[in-house]
């Protein structure tokens, strides 16, 4: 045990709160922070906006990257009942610890795993009519109707049945009989745009698929499908990047609460002093004196290599902008206008943080939120903050 370990609000393998070392964080370049709490009070924001809909939560591809084993049993205790994935192999892993929860597989059906979703009590979204025959032939071999659900595509193009194969279902409804259907769910193209015509098209779809289809409960919005309004919020809601404190939509400011944070242990301090160039590719030149700060953190962290020469980081209220290319295992830094004492070996820089929050390192590296949290990597010490008393609303 750490001493980090007594102080409140920090689980047993943390570090301090705010990332201070202790002998785990010693030996690492750097210190993710994953607020748990935070993920709660973010998803009581989007209950609450919901009104009566119910909150689900999306914990596919490790909760964007985030540990689905740590945020699942969060949102449990949260109130959260239902749980999607997109591959049965996460939700084979969080059955143990979500044990009364529904878990929704969104890739569905792969041939011959109907006994996965039997065996670990997972529901499948179905995602063709040839699914459909396939779960109806399963249950009907056990002389049991097991649940599932129906994914209809109004606009994606993606993934659930196409217009023909909902035509076919509208004309003969018993291709269901058998089949215990819990969900009947469509995906948004564009929801993250509120005035783009696609929504409206998807939503008047949608409202014509239940009108043939009107069994089970109705489930249309992402995240951003939960700020489109209650037209939007049918039943169920799914949404997943606001949990993880990634802006809903487009406009405006952020609602939800920050989620992660990302620091980076200066490694060296380099005075220069002669006209030189910084990194691979030689694509940084320096004139004059300036201090560079070496942080071991580099695209095989996720941390992307579109940041190089465009990003920039924190460090003792001073913004400190990254000069030269991002490399495997290093970026640098351009620290010159920090203060000596905080730009030091050792010290910390935010590389994501409350002045650079997730979104804003997304815009600066060219993609969104999405990409930088699924990709966060493996090598940082993780500490994950919970138990505070509370968090937002
Ligand atoms: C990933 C996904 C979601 C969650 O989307 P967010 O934009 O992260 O809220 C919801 N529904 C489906 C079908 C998805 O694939």
């Amino acid at each position: 045990m750490t001493a980090a370990a007594h102080l409140p609000g920090v689980d047993s393998r943390g570090a301090d709160s705010r990332g201070a070392d202790s002998r785990g964080a010693d030996s690492r370049g750097a210190i993710l922070t994953i607020d748990l709490d935070a993920v709660a009070a973010n998803w009581r924001l989007l209950r609450d906006r919901l009104g009566g809909a119910e909150c689900a939560g999306v914990v596919k591809a490790d909760a964007y990257g985030l540990g689905a084993e740590r945020v699942a049993p969060v949102l449990a205790a949260a109130g959260c009942r239902t749980f999607f994935v997109a591959q049965i192999e996460e939700g084979i892993a969080l059955r143990p610890l979500l044990p009364d929860a529904e878990i929704h597989v969104l890739n569905g059906l792969f041939p011959k795993t109907e006994i996965l979703f039997e065996d670990y009590g997972l529901i499948p979204v179905l995602n063709s009519l040839g699914d459909l025959a396939a779960w109806r032939a399963f249950c009907a071999g056990l002389g049991r109707a097991l649940p599932a659900d129906l994914h209809v595509d109004t606009g994606m193009s993606r993934l659930g049945l196409p217009q023909d194969e909902m035509a076919a279902l509208a004309d003969d409804p018993g291709l269901l009989d058998g089949v215990d259907l819990r969900l009947v769910i469509s995906h948004l193209a564009c929801a993250d745009e509120p005035d783009h015509p696609l929504n409206g098209a998807q939503l008047a779809e949608f409202r014509q698929v239940r009108r043939a289809l009107p069994g089970g409960r109705a489930s249309l919005a992402n995240s951003a499908g939960v700020f489109l309004g209650p037209d939007y919020h049918h039943d169920l809601a799914r949404p997943g990047i606001a949990l993880y404190g990634g802006a809903p939509t487009g406009q405006g400011p952020n609602p939800m609460a920050q989620v992660i944070g990302l620091q980076g242990k200066i490694l060296q301090v380099r005075e220069i002093d002669t006209p030189r160039t910084v990194g691979y590719g030689a694509t940084h030149a320096v004139a004059g004196r300036r201090k560079i700060a070496t942080v071991p953190v580099g695209y095989a962290d996720g941390f992307l290599r579109s940041l190089s020469n465009r990003g920039h980081g924190w460090i003792g209220g001073c913004r400190v902008p990254i000069v030269g290319r991002v490399s495997m295992d290093l970026i640098t830094l351009d620290v010159t206008d920090a203060p000596a004492d905080a730009a030091r070996p050792g010290a910390l820089v935010d590389l994501i943080g409350p002045r650079n929050p997730v979104d804003a390192v997304a815009a600066d590296a060219g993609t969104i939120s999405y990409e930088i949290l699924t990709g966060l990597g493996r090598r940082y010490h993780r500490v994950h903050l919970t138990g505070r008393p509370c968090v937002g609303t």
